[in-house]
């Protein structure tokens, strides 16, 4: 026990979960063309940025804002083009509320069921938060593997699914019927996460009522707002309501709201600009494609995975030329020399496909020749 002679530390005092955990590491970027955090590479249009200085001139900073978020909430409603009988929560990033939802379902022995790889933050909230985390593996292309998720959902009856729609990090949109079968299945939540909901075809707003367990999350940080924090969930007042209980009372701060709203009364803006990343996308992955030693994976987000020879060589090679993207391997097997890039502005991507061809070529010359790319 710690005393005066022996203080405490925090292996004493922390719960063994927190000490097992690694933090989320956010590399630094400074100087570097940032594509490794799929943030929207556009500034606002002048007229936008000067509303939204009149808008924080004239916000009372000195008040707390308003717990509800009733007004920002109306415009999520009008975008979305939810249904009436269709709740939302607002919450400080999507992250939080994940971390919401598992603080809330965190009864002992409960279980927080995804597939692997995907979002981290699932496994790691699960895991502060107590709860046990299952991890059902993809198939090689990255779709989900229905018997296997049903056997999983049949055999841990999790309290809380997680399903990434289109999935971090491969890019792809899961099956719909197949997703579908997951909720019709599953004997607690299920939470479709769509944070990429701006630049993929299919979306599960549509049959939020349709489905008394479903809950759809998204997020505006990938549309363009990822430094104001915000997200939302929405569904069922009777989930809603037990959340709202948890949810710290401003948890989304004043400044957030406003700006949020604003930016949401010009969402054509945003969705110029998603417009223009789709179009982007389909050139940088036929870049890709036209790549020797790189395939890359399509993609229904604003980011391509792709595997490439030498994947640890060429992510240095890319970051000494100035270019930050994500080295996912070694995160999953699955992800075995596996890369993922965010779409920048063209100029970006045109950097971007220079580099890579340039570290492809050094790291093939330095390592003395080519084993043949992963198969997984
Ligand atoms: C980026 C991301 C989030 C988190 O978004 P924030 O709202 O910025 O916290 C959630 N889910 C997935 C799948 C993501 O890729």
């Amino acid at each position: 026990m710690p005393s005066a002679s022996n203080p405490a530390t925090p292996s004493h005092l922390f719960r063994q979960e927190v000490l097992a955990l690694h933090a989320y590491h956010v590399p630094p970027a400074a100087g570097l063309v940032k594509l490794d955090a799929m943030e929207n590479p556009y500034p606002l249009p002048p007229h936008l940025r000067e509303e939204i200085a009149r808008l924080v001139a004239d916000t009372a900073i000195n008040r707390y804002p308003d717990p509800e978020a009733r007004s920002l909430k109306e415009k999520i409603r009008a975008v979305t083009g939810l249904a009436e009988d269709t709740q939302v929560l607002v919450g400080n990033g999507s992250d939080e509320i994940i971390q919401l939802l598992a603080l809330a379902l965190a009864r002992p022995g409960a279980t927080l069921l995804s597939v692997d790889p995907s979002f981290v933050m699932y496994r790691m909230i699960a895991t502060f938060t107590g709860m046990r985390y299952v991890g059902v593996p993809l198939t090689e292309n990255f779709d989900l593997d229905l018997p296997a998720t049903l056997d999983a959902i049949r055999h841990h009856q999790p309290a809380l699914v997680f399903l990434a729609y289109p999935n971090n990090p491969s890019g792809n949109l899961f099956d719909a019927e197949a997703v579908t079968k997951i909720i019709m299945a599953a004997p607690g939540l299920v939470v479709v996460d769509e944070a990429y909901y701006a630049f993929a075809r299919s979306s599960f707003i549509p049959v939020l009522s349709q489905h008394p367990n479903l809950l759809v999350m998204r997020t505006f940080s990938k549309l363009g707002m990822a430094g104001l924090r915000l997200g939302f969930l929405a569904g069922h007042r009777m989930w809603l309501e037990q959340l709202e209980k948890l949810r710290l009372p401003y948890n989304t701060g004043v400044l957030a709201q406003g700006v949020a709203e604003k930016l949401l009364q010009h969402h054509d803006v945003l969705l110029q600009q998603a417009a223009q990343i789709k179009r982007d996308r389909t050139w940088l992955y036929e870049r890709l494609v036209g790549t020797a030693d790189v395939r890359p994976y399509q993609s229904e987000a604003n980011f391509i995975l792709f595997r490439a020879m030498h994947a640890n060589a060429v992510f240095a090679g890319l970051k000494q030329r100035g270019i930050l993207i994500k080295n996912l391997n070694g995160a999953h097997p699955l992800l075995a020399d596996c890369l993922r890039v965010t779409v920048g502005t063209r100029e970006e991507n045109e950097r971007f496909v220079v580099a890579l061809q340039e570290s492809l070529h050094v790291a093939q010359a330095s390592s003395g020749g080519n084993q043949p790319l992963s198969s997984v």
